[in-house]
């Protein structure tokens, strides 16, 4: 028996950074939203573990995040060996959580595997000893993320809306990023902004959403990369109206509500990135039929 899981990429509509803790990571406010550009992650038993990837950029050893999750299920569980493959289309290092993804998705090939049948609960748990973006990348729908990114609180699907998707010809650590960081001026206090946010989510009012776009860690990456900040500019000069770097960067997307313009301004855009992609949100259809079994 092989599982097979859709880890979709995810990009931050909102992203706030509130301040340090104590214990060294920043406390922020994210909605994250689940995008269909995806890996896929096969799982099935083996003799001993072995991880398989078709990236040169990921390792093929304990420290890849897919494998991660499978050694810490079986510490925990005394599951039986297995193969996992990853086969990679996320952009690695580009602030899509393409490791995290790949490790909730083992979590939950795991689970469908061995039939654990284990509560969500225990998952999010499993998920978040692993890294701040797993526990989101389980559900991969929209949510808000608070704590330093683990508290997840999932709130109503937004309506699919479409993307084109820049990454820098490098990646980003989120780790530097985060060090670096230095408050930019707000113009709006960060509960006023998230409250918008979540009324905006919650009657499904895309147009406002993408009209409100804003990441806290933009200054930072464009002080440090300032190749981010021409792609951003960039995007701007050739039309789009709604363009916003990902998490920690590098990467950079548009958002048109409308498939037809975010497709005419892919073929426009195309000729001047060397890595991009046209995408989308996830629907409650891709996140339904994101688990086969064979
Ligand atoms: P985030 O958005 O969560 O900050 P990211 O998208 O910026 O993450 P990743 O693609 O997850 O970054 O890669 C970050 C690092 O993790 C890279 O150095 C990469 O080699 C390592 N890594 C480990 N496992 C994986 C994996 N399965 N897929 C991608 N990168 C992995």
């Amino acid at each position: 028996m092989e599982v097979q899981v859709a880890a979709f990429g995810k990009i931050n509509l909102l992203l706030e950074v509130l301040g340090q803790r104590p214990d060294g990571y920043h406390a922020v406010n994210m909605i994250m939203q689940g995008v269909r550009l995806s890996d896929r992650i096969h799982v099935a038993e083996a003799h001993a573990n072995h991880i398989f990837t078709n990236s040169p950029y990921v390792p093929n050893n304990a420290s890849n995040l897919a494998l991660k999750a499978a050694l810490l299920m079986q510490a925990k569980l005394e599951l039986p060996p297995v193969t996992i493959k990853v086969e990679k289309r996320i952009p690695v290092s580009a602030g899509m959580a393409g490791g995290s993804t790949d490790a909730a998705a083992v979590i939950l090939a795991l689970n469908a595997l061995f039939r654990l049948n284990l509560p969500q609960q225990t998952l999010m748990t499993y998920a978040a000893e692993i890294g701040s973006d797993v526990p989101f990348c389980l559900s991969c729908g929209t949510a808000l993320a608070t704590g330093r990114g683990e508290l997840i609180e999932p709130l109503p699907l937004l309506q699919p809306f479409h993307l084109v998707l820049i990454k820098a010809n490098f990646g980003v650590s989120t780790a530097k990023v985060y060090q670096a960081y230095s408050s930019p001026e707000k113009a709006k206090a960060p509960a006023d902004r998230l409250r918008e946010f979540l009324t905006d989510i919650k009657g499904q009012n895309v147009s406002a959403i993408l009209n409100s776009l804003y990441n806290d860690l933009e200054e930072t990456t464009f002080s440090m990369y300032p190749k981010v900040q021409s792609v951003k500019e960039k995007l701007y000069s050739l039309g789009a109206e709604h363009v916003l770097m990902s998490g920690s960067g590098p990467t950079v997307f548009a958002a048109f509500t409308e498939e037809k313009a975010a497709w005419r301004f892919y073929q426009r855009a195309k000729s001047h990135f060397p890595v991009i992609y046209l995408t989308s949100t996830v629907s409650e259809n891709d996140l339904k039929r994101r688990i086969v079994i064979s």
